[in-house]
């Protein structure tokens, strides 16, 4: 083995995921895989060219960088849609690879003007409209400006969509706030398409929007999360499941993050276990030390919280989470040996461990905790 640990991403619950996002929202509406933050940590090479596979033909980024990994790595042309950060110079570059891009404020809007004007080409861009998160988007006052711009640079801007994000459909607390910002939305598109302004398409939906207010799914959805088989919060699992009148998760989780034992120590009652005394062997034990450490992305927060699986059973840290190893106790599990697989994340035999506990206990998000996951740590595919 040559790395301390290592992650597998499951191309069959994929598949099942992205079928069961097409289940909800209809042949008619595009899906979008989002896959910034290395594809929420399951790694950006390996997840677009299997989306890919399974019929996804738009994909969603934050940044250039990403935009270009995914050039890179799909095998066939696709639409790449950036959603937030562009450089100036990155602005040319992506009109030269028809990679389109959010414009939420009048620079950037000038900016890809002129950018198509310099290549002869024409910038593809969606508009993004400030509805109530207050993060990016084209405010009210700023809009009469862009649509006269707009106008005028038909030539050089094309427009391909008209598009916001809302500020929390994962909350049952925003409920308001949320159908706020899409009955301001709706407004704002009809008074576009009063001046002569329309786009393809429209799209407002994000994972959580889309299972809790169908009405948000227009004409594309960009879906993150869902797709690797986690829900964007307990809530709206909870409300999809009793809306659905099921009684399983209809979501598959796509990876698994495997190391193995690299030592095994017996260590008598009393015993102060690694750094400091946060750990006193309560009975004569067995350790096994894990080579993964916070360094690894498994929080130090986890110390003697933190589960794993060896042999198919539940042991728990013992101690604090070091930098490239932590210890967990298997006193209880028979015939343990070196070398034998730890499951960090996902399934081993009958037992599994989810991100959910994982971020209770470390209290990261599901989203945190899995984009925190170094892109050094490789990831193969497994069916
Ligand atoms: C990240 C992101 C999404 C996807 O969100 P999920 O909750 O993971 O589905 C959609 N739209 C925008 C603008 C985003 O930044």
């Amino acid at each position: 083995m040559l790395h301390s640990s290592y992650i597998e991403i499951s191309k069959s619950a994929l598949q099942h995921n992205i079928s069961f996002v097409r289940q909800q929202i209809g042949p008619g509406v595009r899906l979008s895989s989002v896959v910034k933050g290395n594809a929420y940590g399951h790694g950006l090479e390996q997840l677009a060219p299997l989306a890919q596979a399974n019929g996804v033909d738009h994909f969603s980024v934050f940044s250039a960088d990403e935009a270009q990994r995914l050039l890179a790595v799909l095998p066939r042309p696709a639409t790449i849609m950036i959603m937030g950060y562009l450089d100036k110079d990155e602005i040319e570059w992506a009109i030269q690879h028809k990679i389109q891009f959010f414009v939420f404020e009048p620079e950037r809007l000038a900016l890809a003007a002129a950018a198509a004007k310099r290549l002869n080409s024409r910038a593809e861009i969606h508009l993004e409209l400030e509805t109530g998160m207050h993060r990016t988007g084209f405010d009210a006052a700023a809009l009469p400006e862009a649509i006269s711009f707009l106008k005028a640079h038909r030539e050089h801007v094309l427009l391909q969509g008209i598009c916001t994000h809302y500020a929390g459909a994962e909350s049952l607390q925003n409920h308001e706030r949320v159908l706020a910002q899409y009955s301001k939305f709706n407004k704002i598109v009809q008074e576009l398409a009063r001046t002569g302004i329309k786009a393809p398409i429209t799209h407002t939906a994000c994972s959580a929007a889309m299972i809790s207010y169908p009405q948000t799914h227009m004409g594309m959805v960009r879906v993150g999360i869902m797709q690797y088989g986690l829900w964007p919060s307990p809530e709206t699992y909870n409300q999809y499941i009793s809306a659905h009148q099921v009684n399983k998760d209809p979501l598959r989780r796509l990876i698994t993050w495997k190391s193995r034992i690299m030592s095994l120590k017996h260590v008598a009652k009393g015993s102060y276990v690694g750094y400091g005394t946060s750990y006193q062997a309560p009975r004569d034990v067995l350790l096994a030390v894990v080579p993964v450490g916070y360094a690894w992305g498994y929080s130090r927060s986890l110390s003697n919280q933190g589960q794993v699986l060896v042999r198919g059973q539940r042991a728990g840290v013992a101690g604090i989470v070091n930098m490239n190893a932590m210890m967990v106790d298997v006193t209880n599990i028979p015939d343990v040996q070196q070398n034998d697989e730890v499951v960090l994340l996902g399934k081993q035999g009958e037992q599994s461990i989810t991100v959910a506990s994982f971020g209770e206990l470390s209290t990261q998000l599901n989203y945190e905790l899995l984009t925190r996951l170094p892109a050094n740590i490789p990831r193969s595919i497994v069916d």
